[in-house]
């Protein structure tokens, strides 16, 4: 079976780790974890960085450090893994669920100001939420499949409405637009994971980036259980979420590759689509937007018309044929535990997300494997 994506732990991975044991350093304190934290910032095109025990944590410890509290809601595109939603409510608020663009699967920005305009008020600093009585306390752009959201206008109307931003950036690291790195397009926080299935990994883990040095050491301290000095003072509630000196080892050997890491995945990128040319009636490449540098977290495409049980078929033929194929996420307003959030119109999520299919690409993947999976997918697509 080729599988859908595993990491390369072929670098400084086996070495760091040992470093690790040699020293007695396993735990949040050691040289490897201000090392990595020192990458991921410059990687993102920031001075500071702030690493946690995995993405969901970076998430919900950068939303408490923004602001967002109980019975608060926040902006969401549906069409996302589930932990961006996890994360929010985590902080006891709720995601009130927007709709993507068909041209880049992200947070659309005209609905967004048109929900704004029809649906919300500004009482000063308070931007409240008409339908549901609540305030609204943030916005969480996602940059799906590590492509960036349109963050000119997000950050135009997250400023016009006194929005503080948090991206989830989970895959993103690496990308960019218009020449700027993700950590520079105009949220104030961006969060990064590195679980395993991302492009680097650190085994579990995550990272939160930004320009404001103030706002970066309230997350350092949220997430170091709000501890003041070396004594046991701790001056409100926080988490024990930083990452340990472990997986930060892996995430430093990993971060040496990063450049080399993307260009892998783009070029398999650009192989699938070069096939699904031939196809065009049949799948569409991922989305792409002119002046924008996707980190090509994942590979595939949209089928174009399929119903979800010709999709489940193929995704069964395919992974009979030796090719782990998978679909992709499920959106959040349709999964049980948010079944009461509010929500706008899905016509865009509705009708996409059970037609994406996302195919192997492993930074490892041979030129060979890669021929297999598209000699199967030719079969397949007949
Ligand atoms: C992977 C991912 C997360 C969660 O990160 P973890 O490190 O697994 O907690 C959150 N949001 C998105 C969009 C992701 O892809």
């Amino acid at each position: 079976m080729i599988p859908l994506a595993v990491p390369d732990l072929t670098g400084n991975e086996a070495r760091y780790l040992q470093e690790c044991i040699s020293s007695g350093f396993v735990s949040s304190v050691g040289p490897f974890v201000g090392r990595f934290e020192h990458a991921v910032a410059q990687a993102a095109g920031c001075s500071h960085a702030v690493a946690t025990a995995s993405g969901t944590a970076g998430l919900h410890v950068a939303l408490t450090a923004v602001g967002v509290g109980r019975d608060d809601l926040v902006i969401l595109p549906s069409l996302t893994f589930i932990a961006s939603a996890n994360a929010i409510a985590y902080c006891g608020a709720e995601p009130w669920l927007l709709d993507v663009e068909p041209g880049s699967w992200n947070l659309d920005p005209v609905l967004l100001e048109q929900l704004l305009e029809q649906e919300c008020l500004l009482e000063g600093e308070r931007l409240l939420h008409r339908p549901s009585g609540r305030r609204v306390a943030a916005m969480m752009p996602v940059y799906t499949l590590g492509l960036p959201a349109d963050m000119q206008r997000l950050g135009a109307l997250a400023r016009k409405w006194r929005l503080p931003v948090v991206a989830d950036a989970a895959a993103a690291l690496g990308s960019s637009c218009r020449e700027q790195a993700v950590g520079t397009l105009g949220a104030d926080l961006t969060v990064f994971s590195f679980n395993g299935n991302k492009t680097v990994t650190s085994g579990g883990g995550g990272a939160v980036v930004g320009a404001q040095e103030s706002l970066l050491q309230l997350v350092r301290h949220l997430a170091t259980t709000a501890r003041q000095g070396e004594e046991y003072d701790h001056d409100r509630i926080g988490f024990n979420y930083r990452m340990t000196n472990v997986q930060a080892a892996v995430g430093c050997a990993q971060l040496e590759r990063l450049s080399a890491f993307i260009t892998a995945k783009r070029r398999i990128r650009e192989r699938y689509n070069a096939l699904f040319q031939e196809y065009a009636h049949f799948i569409q490449p991922f989305p792409e937007p002119a002046g924008y540098q996707s980190a090509c977290w994942f590979s595939g495409g949209l089928l174009c018309d399929a119903t979800p049980e010709q999709m489940r078929k193929l995704i069964a033929r395919l992974q009979e044929d030796g090719v782990a194929a998978r679909p992709f996420w499920k959106p959040v307003h349709l999964q049980p535990p948010y079944q009461q959030a509010p929500r706008s119109r899905q016509r865009v999520s509705e009708s996409i997300h059970y037609r994406i299919l996302t195919l192997p690409c492993s930074t490892s993947l041979r030129e060979e494997e890669q021929e297999q999976v598209i000699a199967v997918l030719r079969r397949c697509l007949g």
